[in-house]
């Protein structure tokens, strides 16, 4: 390997570079990684885990008032943010010593340090200003938060990232965004006992979602008391002593003790160094690569949120293997992006893959639309006014079932093993076919018998 010190340098050491280094390396492949904060990258040490957490922690709140109706006096619970905050911590502290662990095991060398481009071949590391000569060179630097245009006081304002910080659980806060980083962080606030004003410019949560689903869960988030406003944004950000008074667009005013903002978040590639290699960039903001996650630069790839394909935490995670068996295994695996199942880790949960009603109606002939919503069993004896929503989406020519929707307790699970069956093309045939549970709220899926609404496009022309 004349003229290289390394097979292949990773910049960035979260889903997708880790699982890359470790795959590239047991393939005997001399890997070098660079991590300018914490090994791990955003899904172990600000996001996916933490935030699961803390989802856990909120739903304490509501098995403590359900129990009474099974039969349990339950003492006034309290709940000490503090403990939270510690004991999380050090579960993502033994979580990134692992990661560590890992890339010491397959001989990944693991600098603690930013690293740019410097040209197509050699990379900088910032700590100790050397440059490091690599064969491959693959940039997984992920996404940071986006903020939105400058508003008066948006120096106040934090993001998912302070959010896990936080000296104390605010007693009101504001979350501007409508997206699955707002609406989770607003179930984990309301549930841990904070009074919750979720703020969404969009006519409706949850963007890109079915549209039964983004109602069903807005009236279940407005049923455990969080205040939900579409069609405004956030104007100003006021300081008045101890609180903030959030000024929004319309004239309305909320007093708080913290807001935070989850309106996006933009691929990390400021600073990177690309713009002196003509690294494309892709009209979203990505870096643009082909389905080897290989960039416009040859011997340069780019994997993860970094390129603003799908970006969660699994698909990261394979496109970062894929490259490695790609370049690295010998074997050329591009990546499927379709299909992808995903979880709302919101109170109560989504769980959806496939099309929504309307994509499916855009896309096929015939569309069979079966849904239900009712009262989960628990709910019976709690006294909870809660209800489950499931929806099958079903192209009518083939009954294949195209898209499933779920909100519910533990819809993040079922939609994992649902995701199977809508990948190798179930019918709904197959879905009638299978035994029920019972009782199970699952059970619906398959004795969904009478169709909501059909669509025809010839009878539509
Ligand atoms: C609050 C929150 C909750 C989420 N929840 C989920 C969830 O429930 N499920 C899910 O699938 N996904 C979730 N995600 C998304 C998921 O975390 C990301 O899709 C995933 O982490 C992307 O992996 P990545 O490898 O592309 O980037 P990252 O994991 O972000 O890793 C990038 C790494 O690169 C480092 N870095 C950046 N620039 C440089 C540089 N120049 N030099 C050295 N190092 C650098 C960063 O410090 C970082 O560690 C969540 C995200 C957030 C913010």
């Amino acid at each position: 390997m004349p003229g290289y010190d390394v097979d292949l340098f990773v910049i960035g050491a979260g889903s997708g570079g880790v699982r890359a280094a470790r795959v590239a390396a047991s393939y005997g492949a001399r890997v070098m990684i660079a991590e300018e904060y914490r090994v791990g990258g955003t899904c172990v040490i600000r996001g996916c885990v933490p935030k699961k957490l803390l989802v856990y922690a909120s739903r304490f709140s509501e098995e403590f008032e359900d129990a009474a109706g099974f039969g349990w006096t339950v003492p006034q619970p309290t709940f000490h943010w503090p403990s939270l905050i510690a004991n999380k911590d050090r579960e993502i502290a033994r979580l990134e010593a692992a990661y560590s662990a890992t890339l010491e095991r397959y001989k990944v060398e693991l600098i603690k340090s930013r690293a740019v481009l410097e040209d197509a071949n050699t990379v900088r590391i910032l700590s100790t200003d050397t440059l490091v000569r690599a064969k491959t060179i693959l940039i997984s630097t992920g996404a940071w938060p986006h903020y939105g245009p400058k508003i008066p006081g948006l120096e106040y304002v934090i993001s998912s990232n302070e959010a896990f910080h936080l000296p104390e659980l605010p007693k009101r806060i504001l979350i501007q965004g409508g997206g699955y980083i707002a609406v989770e962080f607003a179930g984990i606030f309301a549930g841990l006992g904070s009074k919750v004003t979720l703020v969404y410019r969009g006519e409706n949560i949850l963007r890109g979602f079915d549209d039964d689903v983004r109602e069903h869960l807005r009236s279940e988030m407005r049923q455990r008391g969080i205040t939900v406003t579409c069609g405004h944004t956030v104007d100003a950000v006021e300081k008045a002593g101890d609180e903030f008074i959030v000024k929004l667009s319309g004239g309305d005013a909320v007093s708080v003790d913290k807001v935070m903002f989850a309106i996006g978040r933009r691929p990390n590639i400021m600073g990177l160094g690309l713009e002196n290699l003509h690294c494309r960039i892709a009209e979203h903001g990505g870096i643009a690569v082909d389905e080897y996650s290989r960039t416009s630069v040859p011997n340069i790839y780019a994997v993860g949120d970094v390129t603003h394909r799908v970006a969660l935490t699994p698909v990261a995670i394979r496109e970062g293997h894929a490259f490695a068996d790609t370049v690295f295994g010998g074997k050329p695996t591009p990546v499927d992006h379709s299909n992808v199942p995903t979880a709302v880790f919101s109170e109560p949960e989504v769980g959806v893959i496939g099309l929504t009603e309307s994509q499916a109606r855009e896309r096929l002939a015939k569309v069979d639309i079966y849904k239900t919503s009712f009262r989960p069993m628990k709910a019976t004896l709690s006294g909870r006014d809660t209800k489950v929503f499931m929806k099958l989406v079903v192209d009518g020519i083939t009954d294949q079932v195209v898209g499933c929707h779920i909100v519910g307790p533990d819809a993040g699970e079922l939609i994992q093993v649902l995701g199977i069956a809508v990948r190798m093309r179930a019918t709904k045939a197959d879905f009638d076919a299978t035994m029920a549970v019972h009782p199970t709220a699952a059970e619906e899926l398959v004795t969904l018998r009478e169709k909501a609404v059909s669509y025809s496009r010839a009878a539509a022309e």
